[in-house]
């Protein structure tokens, strides 16, 4: 008898056994937490765990703990994700999935390649928090013209196949006799280093990618 003839488990039988697990706990909470994401935002719940589980292991060496990546709206729709410190949650926003007009003017960019950027950026936000232990938002400079987010943005770079940079915060000086932020020779400015990653790469990038994001799961 081949395995083709071996009686196989009713779909809605592994559909239980899995109920059962998470009830008696012995689902992990990774387990736990793509059940209900995927239970919330269907293949986009899959896609964000996914692929927040991928960049973890190739940017943080796995250590970044799990955590809800939602899909919703950002405060006052300044950005296209975001951290929420507080309860430790991503939210990307619903424009990357369903465009509401030229969105940010990047209509055309929008799909998993930029969103996956998007989800990047606030895992480096989380993973900041974490190692801190501090709430964000208190530096003078913003969460982005900082040293310690600098160095992290050059050290990720080349993991993403992209040359090295140079990041330092931009600081005002004299430049000419004419006091201004510019940033010194070779290295990003301060907008460059808030946009990160998305000012590093060519817009064909993102337009060689665009599918659309229900698709991508
Ligand atoms: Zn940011």
């Amino acid at each position: 008898m081949t395995d083709a003839h071996q009686p196989r488990p009713h779909r809605q039988d592994q559909a239980t056994e899995k109920g059962i697990a998470v009830q008696l706990g012995t689902a992990s909470y990774d387990e736990q937490l793509r059940q209900a994401e995927v239970l919330f935002f269907d293949k986009l719940g899959a896609w964000a765990h996914d692929t927040f589980a991928r960049l973890n292991e190739a940017c943080f060496g796995g250590l970044l703990a799990p955590r809800p990546v939602l899909w919703g709206l950002t405060p006052h729709g300044r950005s296209l994700g975001y951290y929420h410190a507080g309860s430790r949650r991503i939210v990307l926003h619903e424009s990357l999935i369903r465009p509401s007009g030229n969105a940010w003017g990047q209509a055309s960019l929008l799909g998993p390649r930029y969103a996956e950027d998007v989800l990047l950026h606030e895992m480096v936000h989380a993973a900041q928090h974490e190692r801190r232990g501090g709430p964000l938002g208190r530096e003078a400079n913003g969460p982005h013209n900082e040293p310690v987010w600098c160095a992290e943005i050059e050290r990720l770079t080349p993991l993403l196949g992209l040359p090295p940079i140079k990041a330092r915060p931009v600081k005002p000086r004299r430049v000419n006799g004419t006091v201004s932020r510019r940033p010194r020779d070779g290295y990003l400015s301060q907008g460059q280093i808030a946009r990160w990653p998305h000012c590093l790469r060519p817009a064909e990038y993102y337009e060689a990618g665009v599918r659309h994001l229900l698709d991508a799961a």
